[in-house]
């Protein structure tokens, strides 16, 4: 055990989950790449939990930053702070809500339950609907509506949550059913879920699960359940934390692949926008945003070096329309996989779009999750030079991989090769 690791399980909480069996320090990192404290290179197809969305040190965002910080370091919501409204105003306009507004939080946590906040608040109720094995947060509120029990479990959250079937496409009751009969059998589900409790204020939901092992129902799912909320006024909040800002390669919002009912009441936001720098927030119709009593939420968000991040960040995304760029290089890179699971009974299945791709092991000839095989398949990334992620409801069995969305063809083909090796020599 190094002396960091030690001090760190000395003084910091057992909870506070690190990866590997002999756990990282990253010093430092460039483009796709970082480096640990031994000097040791990796390709990153994790970018820190999705946190890394443009790139690693990308010289845009640290130049915004360094002179940010040079001029002043001052945070409070009591006065106007330029690169905040500038921020806000383009989120607002790239979220599609109509008369928009923006709150910044400093996490997807702090989004949530602000965006919670204003559900309950504006509806007058505390009863909400989420899916079965989300992820939204391990706040008092988040926590209580997370489905993903090994998350979650215990929660003695003040809210009523009810849990949703649909984000899971190829388990679960409905795996075998169309598309079309899939949809309408979760829409049923959710009417007779309806027809059983008190009016809910909202349905939380994440386009494409994260921690969930990025999972999701098929395209078109949550515009049905739209239908059936919008009749009984119930609000929609988009949790995308982890689909936001070009990453599913198709659209700019995991929910436009769900947008036949236009955007939704709520959307929450963080992780890439602040590439690694914190930042989260809320986007909501200025009726809901408003409808809170108060001053104001926090003292922190939106501070003026994280909005200077973002906006350069943003910029940079845009610019380099880095949208396009996972379509195009996570196509390449879900078939290469998908090539290579064809050969690796261990592999169920390759699933996810643009640049945010799951591959969910079992063990071979059975559908039970392999919760090992995903453990060793990690070591055996990171000893090969290529950091990935884990997820998947409460058995961890899916790889989680999201490179920052710069990602080259040339630095795609050279993580699958090296994902190749590890799941051929683990699984054999
Ligand atoms: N929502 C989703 C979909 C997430 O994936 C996460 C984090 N994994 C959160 C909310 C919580 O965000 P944070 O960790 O920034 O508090």
């Amino acid at each position: 055990m190094t002396d960091l690791y030690a001090r760190h399980k000395s003084v910091l909480p057992d909870w506070l989950a690190l990866y590997y069996e002999d756990p990282l320090e990253i010093t430092h990192g460039e483009g796709r790449h970082v480096w640990d404290s031994d000097g040791n290179r990796y390709l990153d197809f994790f970018g820190g939990i999705l946190t890394t969305m443009t790139a690693h040190a990308l010289p845009e965002v640290t130049k915004a930053v360094s002179e940010q910080a040079g001029r002043i370091l001052h945070s409070s919501t009591l006065y106007l702070n330029r690169p905040m409204v500038e921020l806000a105003e383009r989120i607002a306009q790239l979220s599609g809500i109509p008369d928009a507004r923006v709150f910044f939080t400093t996490s997807g946590t702090e989004a949530n339950d602000t965006a919670l906040l204003l559900a309950t608040t504006y509806r007058r109720s505390n009863t909400i609907l989420a899916m079965r094995n989300s992820y939204h947060g391990r706040s008092f509120s988040a926590v209580g509506i997370t489905g993903n029990r090994g998350w979650s479990p215990t929660s003695l959250s003040p809210l009523q949550t009810l849990y949703v079937h649909g984000g899971v496409r190829t388990r679960g009751p409905y795996a075998s059913l169309s598309d079309d009969d899939f949809i309408a059998a979760c829409v049923d589900d959710l009417k007779d879920l309806l027809g059983h409790t008190r009016p809910p204020a909202a349905l939380i939901a994440e386009p494409i699960q994260g921690v969930g092992g990025f999972t999701s129902g098929p395209d078109g799912l949550y515009a049905a359940f739209r239908e059936v909320l919008a009749e009984r006024g119930i609000l929609w909040i988009a949790d995308e934390v982890q689909t936001g800002w070009g990453r599913t390669g198709d659209h700019f919002w995991g929910w436009q692949a769900h947008g036949q009912s236009g955007p939704p009441d709520i959307l929450t936001f963080a992780k890439g926008i602040g590439n690694g720098s914190s930042i989260g927030g809320v986007v909501a119709r200025a009726e809901i945003m408003n409808c809170l009593d108060a001053n104001s939420i926090s003292t922190f968000g939106g501070t003026q070096i994280t909005m200077a991040a973002g906006l350069a960040n943003l910029n940079y995304l845009l610019e380099h329309d880095l949208q396009g760029n996972a379509r195009r290089v996570g196509g390449l890179l879900i078939e290469r996989l998908r090539a290579v699971a064809a050969q690796v009974p261990h592999v169920r299945e390759v699933r996810g779009r643009g640049l945010m791709l799951g591959v969910e092991l079992v063990k071979p000839g059975t559908d039970e999750a392999d919760p090992d095989a995903a453990s060793a398949v990690l070591e055996a990334t990171r000893a090969d030079g290529l950091l990935i992620g884990k997820g998947g409801g409460h058995n961890t069995s899916a790889l989680r991989i999201a490179p920052p969305l710069s990602l080259t063809v040339a630095e795609a083909e050279e993580g699958a090769a090296i994902l190749e090796r590890a799941l051929r020599s683990v699984t054999q």
